[in-house]
C-alpha cells in the first residue's frame, strides 16, 4: 500500500503513523523526521531547512521534493510506504504524481486525520518541541490552512481521499484508520 497521511500539526499523526507502519509493514517516510535528522547532522540542507522550521514556515518545495525523490528510490519502498508530512503543497503533490506515474506505482489512498483547530493548539502547547512556541504554532497552523488544506480537494477529485475523525482515544482512532486501510488494501 502507498499511503499519504495528511493532518494539521498536533492532530496525532505521529502516533497513528507508528501504529500503521507496525501493522501494515510499510516504510515510514516522515519529512519532518528527515529534516530534523539533516539539521542535527549539520548538513547544508539541514541548516537551510532549520531556518524555515524554527519560524513555523514550510521548507521550499524543491528541497523537500529532492529529499523525497531520493528516499522513494530506496528498495525498502517497494513493500509500500506511508508518506507522513508530504506532500504539504499542491506543487509537492504534483511533483509526487509525476514521480509515481514514472514508476507506474500510483497512491493507494490519502488519509486525512481531521481535528478541530481549538483542540490542536492545546495539544501542541503541551508538547515542548522547539517549534511548539505559541507564535510558531500559530504560523504552522496558518501554513496548514493556506498551503496544505487545498490538497484535500486535490485528492478528493482523484477519488483518493478518506477522512478520519481524529478525536477520541488512540485506539478508537486507529480502529477507524484500520477500517479504511483494510478496505483499500
Ligand atoms: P508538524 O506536522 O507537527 O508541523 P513535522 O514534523 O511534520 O511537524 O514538520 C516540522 C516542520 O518541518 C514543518 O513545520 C516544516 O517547516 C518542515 N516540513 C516538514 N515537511 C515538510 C514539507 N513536506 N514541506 C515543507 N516543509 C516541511
Amino acid at each position: 500500500m502507498r499511503i499519504v497521511f495528511i493532518g494539521p500539526p498536533g492532530a496525532g499523526k505521529g502516533t497513528q503513523a507508528a501504529k500503521m507502519i507496525e501493522t501494515y509493514q510499510v516504510a515510514h517516510l516522515s519529512t519532518g523526521d528527515m529534516l530534523r535528522a539533516a539539521r542535527d547532522a549539520k548538513t547544508e540542507v539541514g541548516a537551510k531547512a532549520d531556518r524555515y522550521m524554527s519560524a513555523g514556515e514550510l521548507v521550499p518545495d524543491q528541497i523537500i521534493i529532492d529529499i523525497i525523490a531520493e528516499r522513494l528510490a530506496n528498495p525498502d519502498c517497494r513493500k509500500g510506504y506511508l508518506l507522513d508530512g508530504f506532500p504539504r503543497t499542491i506543487a509537492q503533490a504534483e511533483a509526487l504524481d509525476a514521480m509515481l506515474a514514472k514508476k507506474g506505482a500510483p497512491l493507494s489512498v490519502v488519509l486525512e486525520l481531521r481535528v478541530p483547530e481549538e483542540a490542536l493548539f492545546t495539544r501542541l502547547s503541551g508538547r515542548g518541541r522547539a517549534d511548539d512556541a505559541p507564535d510558531v504554532i500559530r504560523r504552522r497552523l496558518v501554513a496548514y490552512r493556506k498551503q496544505t488544506e487545498p490538497l484535500l480537494a486535490y485528492y478528493n477529485q482523484k477519488g483518493l481521499l478518506q477522512t478520519i475523525d481524529g478525536l477520541g482515544t488512540v485506539e478508537e482512532i486507529f480502529d477507524r484508520v484500520k477500517t479504511v486501510l483494510d478496505r483499500v488494501g
